[in-house]
């Protein structure tokens, strides 16, 4: 059974696991698979290497996975080729065989045709259970699936994460809001635009408020801008007038004169950050408006911190957004939560088990919301 998964995690100098988040979320289908005595190949990417670059290589993470699948664990240092197969020859019922980082192979990437039939020809049976890579249409995550015309299903994973977007975005629990937030409009436009359709409360915050807060004519300093943004910002808080849904954007700023936790501190309303001055989190009344709003919400998704949530001094914001979130999930609002930076702040803030759903894939749950096809799931339906 040749198994795609996610175990792309972040590593430090001496290649320790510093967030086993993705393997641990791929246990319950793996777990499975051992229980059910299968022979079981992983395989994954590490990173974004150049060729084969030792550094991210997944035998880093060999024995880690054998301490937590409590298995035997082998590793094949290359994932296609003769010596693959002698080690499939080797394995036993319910082992594991991880294979080398795919990307080592630059025809991972870019989807070959043959290099993912050779990858097929290590298995008789394909599992996708690599949600984080869904929206790649990489040769592990979507072209090999036609080599398993019969035998391809989803992982657990997988299928626990489209269900958890789809139960929102198909039968959402009103008032349904979403919350974006992070650095730049440009990556989350064209998520911003499809939930205008959707949601009854669109609130923004983070380093793409400030062009919104420039597109209405405000004074914003020295904070984020995106000036090819302007008129985008001005667009939308047009196009809400004639929709039933309302845009929240933030009212007022903390700001700092510089990038820093050190930097002296000072509040303004969002159009008005004095000069030399640079917002990085949302003000106390806009904390306030949004928090209302979410707590009387019953569908919630969250994609993005409010405010540079990394410093001390500018995570209130997030903080309390996330608290709000927490609140209204405990009063039985479902909650959704994505997207790297804010699964990071949900964990720095402890929050992590009181959210109804973390996605792993930040990319690729704002591809679903965006309506978009992930080839990864659609490889597998279709
Ligand atoms: P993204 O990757 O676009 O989701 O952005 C996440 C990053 O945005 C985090 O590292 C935050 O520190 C940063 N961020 C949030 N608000 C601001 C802000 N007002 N100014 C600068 N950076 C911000």
């Amino acid at each position: 059974m040749l198994v795609r998964v996610d175990f792309n995690v972040p590593l430090d100098e001496d290649f320790n696991i510093i967030d086993d988040s993705r393997i641990k979320a791929a246990l319950p289908t793996l777990n499975k698979l051992i229980q059910d005595k299968a022979k079981i190949i992983l395989m994954s990417h590490l990173g974004r290497p150049k060729g084969v670059e030792s550094k991210f290589s997944l035998s880093h993470i060999v024995d880690y996975l054998r301490s937590i699948l409590e298995v035997n664990v082998s590793f094949s240092e290359n994932c296609i080729g003769e010596k693959v197969m002698n080690s499939i020859k080797d394995l036993k019922n319910g082992e594991v065989l991880l294979l080398e980082n795919l990307r080592f192979h630059k025809e991972e990437k870019s989807g070959d045709y043959n290099f993912a039939k050779q990858l097929s020809n290590l298995a008789d049976v394909y599992v996708n259970d690599a949600f984080g890579a869904a929206h790649r249409s990489h040769a592990s995550t979507s072209i090999i699936a036609q080599f398993f015309p019969k035998e391809k299903y989803f992982g657990l994973l997988l299928k626990n994460e489209v269900e958890s977007l789809e139960k929102a975005l198909n039968s959402p629990k009103k008032p349904f809001t979403a919350i974006i937030g992070g650095s730049k409009i440009s990556g989350k436009i064209d998520v911003i635009t499809s939930l205008l359709d959707k949601v009854d409360n669109l609130i923004i915050g983070g380093g793409m408020a400030y062009t919104f807060a420039k597109a209405m004519g405000g004074n914003i300093g020295n904070s984020l801008i995106e000036l090819d943004k302007i008129d985008l910002a001005k667009s939308i808080i047009n196009k809400v007038k004639n929709k039933d849904v309302k845009l929240l954007l933030p009212i007022d700023s903390v700001n700092a004169s510089v990038f820093s936790n050190d930097s002296s501190v000072c509040f303004s309303k969002i159009t008005d950050v004095q000069d030399g001055y640079m917002g990085l989190d949302i003000g106390e009344e806009s904390t306030r408006l949004f928090s209302e709003v979410i707590e009387r919400s019953k569908t919630i998704i969250w994609n993005g911190p409010m405010g540079v949530f990394e410093m001390s001094n500018f995570e209130k914001g997030t903080k309390k957004i996330g608290e709000s979130i927490c609140k209204s999930t405990k009063n039985g609002a479902f909650s959704l939560v994505g997207g790297g930076d804010s699964v990071a702040a949900i964990k720095k803030f402890g929050m992590q088990n009181q959210v109804s759903y973390i996605s792993t894939g930040g990319g690729a749950m704002l591809e679903y919301l965006e309506g978009k096809d992930l080839p990864g799931v659609k490889a597998i339906i279709n």
